[in-house]
């Protein structure tokens, strides 16, 4: 089953003579309980894709559909809570709110809503990240990789339908890393989310049951089933 799906979808930055075709025509399809890697050389589109896909910007032409829903044309008021209820986030900006602690970071969606995070789950995300005795510190009292990992839990903690992960792994060490990407795995197989990441990193993307390739704002092929060596 399709979670995610663009058709035709081409975004233009700019206008008259200074314009970027950022995607051409792009067709592609995401399924429920599958993890895919996008990956690609700097400019080719990937953030710019992974924006539209959830709906954070808009597109020039196409559609984009997130389960039966089309995004591209709702109003931006069911937008932002479509996007709060089904859609989780890891981007490079972090965006960790810097006067409340790394816990009421993680917490502060479900506060918003009036609801209580499972505190079971909580517990089990924070200590498979190492975070266990940093929650209650300011995020600038937090190492970069500690901010990016505070900002995976929070994506996960909600368990979105969908989680986009713009370069996850890039401000961590191998071994945070790996904790991260077993984490989105998990996520992945044992509750059948679907989570959509960029990387450049070959070992993250063998944690991806497949890669789409992007070159010039364009699919320029897949690999399924990649292994660190294949994606090289
Ligand atoms: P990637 O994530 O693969 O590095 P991007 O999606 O960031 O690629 O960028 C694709 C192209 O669109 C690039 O040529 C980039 O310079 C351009 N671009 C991205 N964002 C903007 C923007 N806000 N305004 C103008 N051009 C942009
Ligand atoms: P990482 O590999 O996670 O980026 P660092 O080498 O940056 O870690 O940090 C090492 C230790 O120093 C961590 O336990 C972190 O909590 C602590 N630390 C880093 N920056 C700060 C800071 N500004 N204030 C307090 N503690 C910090």
């Amino acid at each position: 089953k399709h979670v995610v799906r663009a058709v035709g979808v081409t975004k233009t930055y700019g206008s008259g003579h200074a314009t970027v075709q950022a995607l051409r025509s792009v067709d592609v399809d995401f399924e429920s309980g599958e993890f895919t890697a996008i990956m690609g050389p700097s400019g080719s589109g990937k953030s710019t894709l992974m924006h539209v896909l959830a709906g954070l910007d808009t597109v020039t032409s196409g559609q984009v559909f997130l389960g039966g829903t089309e995004l591209t044309a709702l109003p931006d008021r069911d937008l932002t809570e479509l996007r709060r209820e089904r859609i989780g986030f890891v981007f490079q900006a972090f965006n960790l709110l810097p006067v409340i602690t790394a816990e009421e970071n993680v917490t502060l969606p479900f506060r918003l809503a009036g609801k209580t995070p499972d505190r079971v789950f909580y517990e089990e995300i924070i200590s498979k990240l190492g975070l266990t005795s940093r929650m209650h510190h300011l995020p600038h009292e937090l190492s970069g990789g500690q901010q990016q990992r505070v900002a995976v839990a929070r994506a996960l903690l909600p368990r979105p339908d969908v989680i986009f992960a713009d370069e996850p792994t890039g401000n961590l060490d191998s071994q945070s890393g790996t904790e991260v990407l077993s984490l989105l795995r998990r996520s992945v197989h044992d509750m059948g989310q679907t989570v959509i990441m960029v990387t450049h990193d070959p070992v993250a993307a063998s944690y991806a049951d497949r890669v789409v390739l992007f070159a010039d704002g364009e699919r320029s092929g897949e690999i399924a089933s990649p292994t660190t060596e294949s994606v090289l």
